[in-house]
C-alpha cells in the first residue's frame, strides 16, 4: 500500500448528502475527496426520488388522457408503452449521473469511485489505498430492508422495480409507507391490476390518520385490491406464475411481480466503524449530536442517521456541517422541526407540522382546534372520475398557531412548499384568514 494521502475532508457516499457537503466544504477552500462506491447521485438520483417522479408524472399524464373526453377531446386513448418509458427515464438518470460529476469537478472535489472503510480514526481506506483527514463525513445512506422469508429470491424491492424491463400487469406489492403508497398508485395508473398486503390496518400510519384514510379509500375506489391485516409468510413460484402464503393461513397466486416496500437500513455494515471507535444503535444507524458529530472529527448525515430520511434533509444537513467546519460558522447546524414532505400518491399527499393525534398529546386534546374541509378540485368537476382534495388544519393554544397542515389532493405536492414557509414563520389561523384567497 502507498503513502496514505492527505485532504482537509473526506467523505464517504455521493448521495444527496455527501455532494452536498463535498462541494460546500470546497467551495470554502477545503481540499476534499469523495468515495462513492456506484452511481453518483445516491438513491435519490439512481433509484429513487428522481426515477420515481418520472413514473409518478407518467401516471398523472394517464389521467389527464383519461379526463380527455370530458374536456371534448376526441380520440384522446392512448397506448401506453413502458419500455419507451424507461428508456427515456434512464436517458435522463444518466444525465444527471454526468451532471453530478461535472460539478464535482467544477468544485474541485476528487472523487475516487471505490467502496470506502475506516482504517483508523482518521484514516479510510479504499480500492487499496489509504487517505487521511482530520475530518471525515460519513453520509453513505441506506438500502432496501427485504424479510428472511422462504422464497424471498422470487421478489424484488424499490432497486429492482426501477431495473424492471417490462411493466407488471398483476403486481403484489407489500408495506404500507411511501414506497408500497407511491408505486401501488403509479402502476394503478399505468393500467397494472395492483394488491397490496398491509400487515395492519392503516396505510401511512406515521402520518395525520385523515391522509392515509383518504388514499386507502379513493386507491379502492380506482380499484387497488388493498388487503389488510394480512402479514406474508411465504412467496413462490408456480409456473410463470407468484403467489404468496400468508401467516395463519390464506394466500392466493397469479402474480407476475412482487414488490416488498417495508422500509430501509443504514449501510453501516461494510464501514469499518468499529476502527473509528463508533459503534450504531441496535438498527445500525449512526447516532449524532445536534452538530452532526459522531466521533471526534467524525461526522454522519442523511439516511445512515436516525433522521427523516428525506432528500433536502440529508443536503441541508450537509451544507449545514461544511458551513461550520470550513466556513467559519460555529453554530451552524440543520433544524430538524417542520420539514414539509410530499407522498407522491394517488392523489398526492403534502404535510408539514405535526398530527391531530399528535398536537392533542403535546398540548391536551382541550388546547387544540381541528379545522378541514373536502371538496372535488374543479379540474375533475365535470367528469364522473372525483377524487378528493382534502384540507386539514391544526391550531394549537388561544392564539391559533398552525402546528399542523395537512392536504391531500391534486396540487398538494406543489403547494405544500409556501405553506410549510408559513407554518416555519409561526404563521396562526388569522394569518391565513387574513390572507387573500387566489380563484378559482
Ligand atoms: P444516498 O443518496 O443513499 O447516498 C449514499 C451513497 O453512498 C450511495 O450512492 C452509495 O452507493 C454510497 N455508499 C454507501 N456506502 C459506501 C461506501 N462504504 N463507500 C463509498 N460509497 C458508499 N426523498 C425525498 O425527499 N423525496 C422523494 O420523493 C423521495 N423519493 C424516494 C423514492 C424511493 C423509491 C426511495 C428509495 C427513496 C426516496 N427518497 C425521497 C429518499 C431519498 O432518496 C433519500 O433520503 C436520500 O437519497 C438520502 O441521501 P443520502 O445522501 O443520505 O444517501
Ligand atoms: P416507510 O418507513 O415509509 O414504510 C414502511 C412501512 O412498511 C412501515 O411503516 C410498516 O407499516 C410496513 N412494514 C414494516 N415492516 C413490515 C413487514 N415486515 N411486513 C409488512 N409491512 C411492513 O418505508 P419505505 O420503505 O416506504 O420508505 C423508506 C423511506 O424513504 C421513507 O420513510 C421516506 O422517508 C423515504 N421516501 C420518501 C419518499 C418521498 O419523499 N415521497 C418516497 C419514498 C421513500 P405498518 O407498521 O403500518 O405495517
Amino acid at each position: 500500500m502507498s503513502k496514505s494521502k492527505s485532504y482537509d475532508f473526506l467523505v464517504i457516499g455521493g448521495g444527496s448528502g455527501g455532494i452536498a457537503a463535498a462541494r460546500r466544504a470546497a467551495e470554502y477552500g477545503a481540499r476534499v475527496l469523495l468515495f462513492e462506491s456506484a452511481k453518483l447521485g445516491g438513491t435519490c438520483v439512481n433509484a429513487g426520488c428522481v426515477p420515481k417522479k418520472v413514473m409518478w408524472n407518467a401516471s398523472q399524464i394517464g389521467e389527464a388522457i383519461s379526463l380527455a373526453a370530458d374536456y371534448g377531446f376526441d380520440g384522446a386513448a392512448a397506448k401506453f408503452d413502458w419500455a419507451t418509458l424507461k428508456s427515456a427515464r434512464d436517458d435522463y438518470v444518466r444525465r444527471l449521473n454526468d451532471i453530478y460529476a461535472k460539478n464535482l469537478d467544477n468544485s474541485k472535489v476528487d472523487v475516487v469511485a471505490a467502496h470506502a472503510r475506516f482504517a483508523s480514526k482518521n484514516q479510510i481506506e479504499a480500492d487499496g489505498q489509504t487517505y487521511t483527514a482530520e475530518h471525515i463525513l460519513i453520509a453513505c445512506g441506506g438500502q432496501p430492508t427485504m424479510p428472511d422469508l422462504p422464497g424471498i429470491e422470487h421478489a424484488i424491492n424499490s432497486d429492482g422495480f426501477f431495473q424492471l424491463a417490462k411493466q407488471p400487469m398483476k403486481p403484489l406489492i407489500i408495506g404500507a409507507g411511501y414506497v408500497a403508497t407511491e408505486l401501488a398508485g403509479m402502476l394503478c395508473g399505468m393500467g397494472s391490476m395492483v394488491t397490496m398486503l398491509l400487515r395492519k390496518d392503516k396505510l401511512l400510519r406515521a402520518f395525520d390518520a385523515t391522509l392515509g384514510e383518504t388514499v386507502f379509500s379513493h386507491m379502492r375506489d380506482n380499484g387497488v385490491d388493498i388487503r389488510t391485516g394480512v402479514s406474508c409468510e411465504e412467496i413462490y413460484r408456480a409456473d410463470d406464475e407468484l403467489g404468496y402464503r400468508a401467516v395463519g393461513g390464506g394466500g392466493d397466486s397469479g402474480y407476475d411481480c412482487v414488490i416488498f416496500a417495508i422500509s430501509r437500513h443504514p449501510n453501516t455494515a461494510e464501514l469499518g466503524l468499529d476502527k473509528a471507535g463508533i459503534t450504531p444503535n441496535s438498527r445500525g444507524f449512526i447516532e449524532v449530536d445536534e452538530f452532526q458529530n459522531a466521533a471526534a472529527g467524525i461526522y454522519a448525515v442523511g439516511d445512515v442517521t436516525p433522521a427523516m430520511p428525506l432528500t433536502p434533509v440529508a443536503i441541508a444537513a450537509g451544507r449545514r456541517l461544511a458551513d461550520r467546519i470550513f466556513g467559519g460558522k460555529a453554530d451552524s447546524k440543520m433544524d430538524y422541526q417542520t420539514i414539509p414532505t410530499v407522498v407522491f400518491s394517488h392523489p398526492p399527499i403534502g404535510t408539514v407540522g405535526i398530527s391531530s393525534e399528535r398536537a392533542a398529546e403535546l398540548y391536551g386534546k382541550e388546547n387544540i382546534k381541528v379545522y378541514q374541509t373536502q371538496f372535488v378540485n374543479m379540474r375533475f368537476a365535470i367528469g364522473d372520475h372525483q377524487p378528493p382534495t382534502l384540507m386539514k388544519l391544526i391550531t394549537a393554544g388561544v392564539d391559533e398557531k398552525v402546528v399542523g397542515c395537512h392536504i391531500v389532493g391534486e396540487g398538494a405536492d406543489e403547494m405544500t412548499q409556501g405553506f410549510a414557509v408559513a407554518v416555519k414563520m409561526g404563521a396562526t389561523k388569522a394569518d391565513f384568514d387574513n390572507t387573500v384567497a387566489i380563484h378559482p
